[in-house]
């Protein structure tokens, strides 16, 4: 079977939804493919119907009517004839989306995305015709590895160039593992989902550039599709260099954590991160030299790869107050403020909580998405940006992530596990009129320097950046009043 049709029959494709079964057991003269999400669910169930090169997408589409549609353009032999939202002109064997004109796409440009929402996740056919399956010289993946930069708090190498860790693994004593961690993050969720072989694709390659001998796919339980479509993926994927094993973790929000990641692979039920040095590039899974990288790292790698010096890109998700979220790929040139474009702010933009649960908070978003830019701003890297509208509160916000921070770190070491206790009381005093800015400053100065892992380095940052943009905000709840008029009495830091 053809991705494209050339001719005849449309193909209709079914993105984000199950709905693609029932469509294939209709009358419809029609080919139908269950693809998988586009990293834009306000768009979904995304209908595209596609025929001699020209595909028409229908948003939000449920099932009555996309019978309608797809017998409507089968009897006309026309995309147009069935009213879609829009139209693309496009080369009649795509293997990527060709991006329409709807809400949610009009910023960035997919490359590690392109599989999304297009291709037939778990089938190599549709893989290989897009390229896949490529077999890199191990000498220009190791050179790959001088240009890229690891993505995502669960990578080891995040925003490091990944060369001379993977030296490390190559050079080291024992049996040389690989690890995929799609756990923590949406996109690296949304990866495994929709395009789980671009994925096993770099970590193949990595994988016989370092002689690893295991290879390990790493999601959270609650991702149920994530894992589902990654056990799929690894039992097609053609010739492996190691059995690809998939591992679902725990969905706690620590679990990401790349040694942490290891423990629960080991299979050990008490989460805590691991004393380094050694990391696990030195002694990781069960001993061996081991490398963790997430699915976007991977997919980065692979796109690299295979279109050669291509721009780097950054994916980024963005959620909040917002109408729905939305998985958008940026140019590095690109800003925070075009990653909120592609999203329904539910009213204006007050401020953004960029770069994960512990990110940065900020008004301005004419910040570039370059971990450089992002990093010189104290915003985080980890490619997520959460809106808060004009009526929410940056004190009861940063108040929230100090909690979670307090009941979600593993306990190991005391700067994380008495910080975020002590930063918790600390904010929850402001409503009792205990402002102390200098203490919050500097106990996020201590955690931020001596705790463990990064969980802990970054857990004060909500708070501390925080301060500096919203100061008077702070000042208004020592106070008695919430100037976004969200704390009522007796207000409180949950
Ligand atoms: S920083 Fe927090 S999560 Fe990390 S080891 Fe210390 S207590 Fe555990």
């Amino acid at each position: 079977m053809t991705l494209t049709s050339t001719a005849g029959d449309p193909v209709v494709r079914v993105s984000g939804t199950a709905q693609g079964a029932e469509l294939r057991g209709s009358d419809a003269d029609a080919t139908v493919l269950a693809v998988g999400s586009t990293g834009v669910p306000a768009v979904e169930p995304l209908l595209s119907v596609t025929r001699r090169g020209r595909t028409g997408f229908h948003a939000r589409c449920p099932p009555e009517r996309a019978k309608t549609i797809v017998s409507t353009v089968a009897e006309a032999g026309d995309v147009t004839t069935a009213d879609p939202d829009a139209v693309v002109e496009h080369d009649p064997d795509a293997t990527r989306l060709p991006v329409p004109e709807l809400p949610g796409f009009g910023v960035g440009n997919r490359s590690v995305l392109a599989a999304c929402g297009w291709r037939r996740p778990t089938n190599p056919a549709d893989h290989e015709a897009a390229g896949g399956f490529g077999n890199p010289d191990p000498a220009a993946v190791l050179d790959a590895g001088t240009r890229l930069r690891g993505r995502g708090w669960g990578d080891r190498c995040q925003d490091a160039f990944l060369a001379e860790t993977w030296g490390t693994v190559r050079d080291g004593d024992g049996d040389a593992a690989v690890v995929v961690n799609g756990h923590g993050n949406p996109a690296d969720a949304l990866l495994l989902a929709g395009a789980p072989f671009e994925v096993l694709d770099g970590a193949t390659a990595l994988a016989r550039a370092v002689d690893a001998e295991r290879l390990v796919v790493y999601a959270s339980a609650a991702d149920e599709r994530a894992v589902e479509t990654a056990r799929e993926a690894a039992t097609t994927y053609p010739d492996p260099p190691a059995p690809i094993d998939v591992v679902a973790g725990p969905p706690e929000y620590r679990a990401a954590e790349p040694t942490m990641a290891l423990e629960a692979i080991e299979g050990n039920h008490r989460l805590e991160a691991r004393l380094r040095p050694p990391g696990p590039e030195e002694v990781g899974l069960h001993g061996r030299p081991t490398l963790v990288h997430t699915s976007r790292t991977l997919a980065q790698l692979a796109i690299a790869l295979r279109d050669g010096r291509e721009p780097e890109t950054r994916v980024v998700t963005v959620t909040g107050d917002v109408a729905a979220p939305a998985t958008v790929e940026l140019r590095e040139s690109d800003s925070l403020a075009d990653a909120v474009d592609a999203v329904e702010v539910e009213g204006t933009v007050k401020a953004a909580c960029v770069g994960g649960r512990f990110g940065g908070l900020t008004r301005d978003l004419d910040v570039g998405v370059d971990p450089e830019a992002l990093s010189a701003a104290n915003l985080g890297t980890d490619g997520t940006v959460h809106v808060l509208a004009e009526d929410s509160c940056v004190v009861e916000f940063v108040g929230r992530r100090a909690r979670f921070a307090a009941e979600g770190n593993c306990g190991r070491c005391v700067p994380c596990r008495e910080g975020t206790t002590q930063l918790t009381a600390l904010l929850r005093a402001v409503y009792d009129g205990e402002y102390d800015a200098d203490g919050i400053e500097e106990l996020g100065r201590v955690m931020a320097t001596s705790s463990l892992c990064s969980f802990g380095v970054r857990a004060g940052r909500p708070a501390r950046t925080a301060l500096a943009a919203f100061e008077s905000e702070f000042a208004a709840h020592a106070d008695g009043r919430c100037p976004a008029g969200q704390c009522v009495e007796p207000a409180e830091v949950t």
